[in-house]
């Protein structure tokens, strides 16, 4: 088996003396496509945090691609190529598509938001090529003909794939997708489920939680299914179907 890109071990997270995460074990390797199910408040979002940066961890160790991170800052492991789509992510409203991932791509360089908050000249070159790489992202999400428009006139769907392209635009090694398909209508979690096989299929390795237990074994590679901070299973899609205790602490909530 290859080297895993990303290593969870033994991570725990409490808030004030209750644990959100206790003890999750998690190994994703190159390319694969991970599932994250589990009932509200198993601690699938506080993972992900904990991956992420935006939350430090009070025990365990997270390692990406042979480096030890989670001691890191958020913005440390963005740079190395870890990429969020928090759970209920807004649009930037008043901004173009454009403009909305160009705002990623800010978070993600160095010169990015410290500069526009000190009103600094901008380094000409390193914005235009922002600028080309979110136009880049766009495509990739089937949103090129949107570049200019209005973000908050995009229907819901492609909202949600703009913040994809916003995610994107950094360039990503890993890309952690938060219940993606939340609120979206059958066609719309149609096209998402594509573009998502598309990221796939270009290689891109993803963790994408779901709370719809049928979108998430469609498409993942392997589940894992927290309960109560824990792993309770991981395996195939069948696997997990078929898995007793899944079946009682999940499937029949
Ligand atoms: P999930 O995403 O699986 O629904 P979360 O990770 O959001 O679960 O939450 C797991 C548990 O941790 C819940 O009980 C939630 O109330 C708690 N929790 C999450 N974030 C915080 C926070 N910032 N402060 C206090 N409690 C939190
Ligand atoms: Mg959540």
């Amino acid at each position: 088996m290859s080297e895993p890109l990303l290593s969870v071990e033994s991570v725990y997270r409490s808030f004030g003396g209750v644990f959100a995460v206790r003890g999750v074990d998690l190994t994703v390797a190159p390319g694969e496509l991970r599932g994250v199910i589990g009932p509200n408040g198993a601690g699938k979002s506080t993972l992900f945090s904990l991956i992420g940066g935006q939350l430090a961890a009070d025990r365990g160790t997270v390692t990406f691609a042979g480096d030890r991170i989670d001691r890191l800052p958020a913005h440390r492991r963005a740079h190395l190529g870890i990429a969020i789509v928090f759970q209920g992510a807004r649009i930037f409203r008043g901004m173009t598509a454009l403009e909305n991932v160009m705002v990623g791509a800010h978070a993600t360089t160095r010169a990015g938001f410290l500069r526009g908050t000190l009103r600094l000249p901008p380094h000409y070159r390193e914005e235009r090529e922002i600028r080309q790489r979110a136009r880049e992202a766009l495509g990739r999400v089937g949103l090129a003909d949107w570049a200019d428009r209005a973000a908050e006139a995009l229907p819901l769907g492609q909202q949600r794939a703009l913040q994809v392209a916003r995610a994107l635009c950094g360039r990503p090694r890993l890309l952690l997708l938060d219940e993606p398909a939340a609120g979206l209508r059958a066609a719309e979690r149609e096209a998402l489920a594509q573009l998502i096989e598309e990221l796939k299929a270009g290689g891109l390795t993803m963790i994408k939680i779901e709370h719809d237990v049928a979108f998430v074994t469609r498409l993942a590679d392997r589940v894992t299914v927290l309960d109560l901070g824990r792993v309770i299973a991981e395996g195939t899609p069948a696997e997990i179907r078929a898995d007793p205790a899944v079946v009682a602490a999940y499937l029949g909530t």
